[in-house]
């Protein structure tokens, strides 16, 4: 039999970082067994669609490299995989449900429930949901409301006594008293679009599909669906809902721990190969061990049996940390390719050809590669280099416990020193000696006599290694910098 699993969104926000896990795991279990990976998009709920959360959805999975065999634009032989072009399929399902006596039409008024509700609610009554009203009205009861022109609902009928069971590959025998499942929930609204469950169910099943990974919140789901395959008199597929991603306060992961979209980890500057590979360990391991997997690899050695039964720890450190891994493993060419949009954002590069740009960016690279976490944080490492942070102010100019009148005169016999040494071609570490032996001829910090220098050429007090910094700005540009600073720190007299 083959493997066909399916990621079926619906495209109401952006991508989600647990959503994409999910679509991952599905991709990489059916790659893993040479199978079909089918994407579905489950927009029946046409009050919370959006387009911009469609576009996102192929937009991310195209960014990750994750193609889907069958589904939206590419097509398959068990389409349409858009639900809202499916309306037609969910109707004739339906009726065959009611013909079959497993489903029902309800005439219920929404005022009708909403006084229901409110009574269960007034009465604290154990009976919650649908009375179950309409389930056995007689056929002329049911012509006679038809002929008013009511729009009715369909309902499933889910049995009263009893209980149902379905079997989780990761929580073993789930089973739940049928007197507890939902009171006949609701099928096919009055407009004639389906809910939620029956789309899934008749799709899962059309589609043929085997397994569903899905997240642990539709567990719920789980027994009603089932009950609704046994009406159809439908195998129901192998269920593995995956356990939660939380932060690491052990909440569900939203906003509060941070970027939580897909699209704003990509504008920061993470690379699909560390989104990829370190969103897969979010509650699955190989061995406990190795923790490098490109997406080629999970291909291959991804399996449902080392799924984590506890919740996965979405750590964003750690996600950082892989970040930088893969930065660094980029060639110095492909990575100035990576970076150069981002300084374009922030409008570094402008008046520079497209050729001028690779180049500039590609000769700093080496200066960034060690210090990028993500792709962003070029701007701020780097901004120096092509855009002049002005004239500086004193305070940025001293270093911690310094007076602008130590500082001045550092930056007096230093500058001569780097001067001449940059020039002459001295080593680095020749010209740092010499700088260093100022310190306790000026009766200063060894700090002091580098803040001066580096805060002049940077615009901060933080920055690359000083004297690749200079070397990629230009000797020139560094020379005039370093003058300016002079002329900042001579004419101040406290910072
Ligand atoms: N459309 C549902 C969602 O948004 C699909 C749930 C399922 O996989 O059954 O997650
Ligand atoms: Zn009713």
């Amino acid at each position: 039999m083959e493997v066909r699993v399916r990621y079926a969104p619906s495209p109401t926000g952006l991508q989600h970082i647990g959503g994409i896990r999910t679509a991952l795991f599905n991709y990489f279990f059916a790659r893993s067994f040479g199978g079909k990976f089918v994407l579905r998009v489950e927009d029946t709920d046409r009050t919370r669609y959006s387009d911009e959360a469609l576009d996102d959805l192929y937009g991310t999975l195209d960014w990750l490299g994750i193609r889907w065999d069958e589904g939206p634009v590419v097509g398959g032989p068990y389409g349409p995989y858009i639900q809202s072009e499916r309306y037609e399929i969910y109707r004739k399902y339906a009726q065959q449900l009611i013909d079959k006596g497993m489903a029902y039409y309800c005439f219920c008024s929404s005022e009708r429930l909403d006084d229901l509700r409110r009574e269960q609610e007034d009465s604290h009554s154990s009976q919650q949901g649908y009375d179950r009203h309409c389930r056995n009205l007689s056929k002329e009861e049911i012509q006679a409301y038809l002929d008013k022109g009511i729009k009715p609902v369909v309902r499933l009928k889910v049995p009263e006594e009893g209980s149902t069971t379905f079997h989780d590959v990761l929580m073993g025998d789930i089973t739940r008293e049928n007197k507890d499942i939902s009171p006949d929930p609701i099928l096919l609204k009055s407009d004639g679009f389906p809910t939620y469950h029956l789309a899934n169910v008749i799709d899962d099943h059309l589609m043929h599909i085997t397994h569903i990974l899905r997240a642990q919140e539709w567990i719920p789901s789980g027994p009603l669906h089932v009950i609704l395959y046994n009406a159809f008199g439908w195998e129901p597929p192998v269920y593995c809902h995956l356990p939660m991603v939380m932060g690491n306060d052990g909440h569900k992961l939203s906003k509060r721990h941070g970027s939580t979209s897909v699209r704003d980890f990509r504008d920061k500057g993470y690379l699909p190969e560390a989104i990829i590979n370190y969103v897969t360990l979010v509650g699955w391991s190989l061995d406990g061990e190795k923790q490098f997997f490109s997406k080629y690899e999970l291909e291959k050695v991804f399996s449902i049996e080392k799924i984590n039964k506890a919740p996965g720890v979405f750590d964003y450190k750690k996600l950082d940390w892989f970040n930088g891994q893969y930065i660094r493993e980029k060639d110095d060419k492909e990575l100035a390719g990576l970076l150069i949009p981002y300084l374009d954002r922030e409008n570094l590069l402008d008046g520079m050809s497209e050729d001028e740009k690779l180049n500039r960016v590609i000769a700093i690279v080496p200066l960034v590669k060690d210090r990028l976490k993500v792709l962003s944080d070029v701007c701020d490492i780097a901004r120096f280099i092509f855009k002049d942070p002005g004239t500086p102010e004193a305070k940025m100019l001293c270093a911690k416990g310094h007076t602008p009148q130590q500082e001045l005169k550092a930056l007096e016999m230093a500058y001569p020193i780097i001067k001449a040494g940059l020039l002459e071609g001295k080593a680095d570490a020749a010209i740092e000696e010499e700088l260093c032996e100022l310190a306790p001829k000026l009766g200063i910090k060894v700090n002091g006599v580098f803040m001066p220098i580096r805060a002049s050429v940077t615009g901060s007090q933080v920055s690359p290694p000083l004297f690749d910094s200079i070397r990629a700005l230009g000797y020139d540009d560094a020379f005039k910098r370093m003058e300016r600073g002079l002329e900042v720190l001579g004419s101040t007299s406290a910072c």
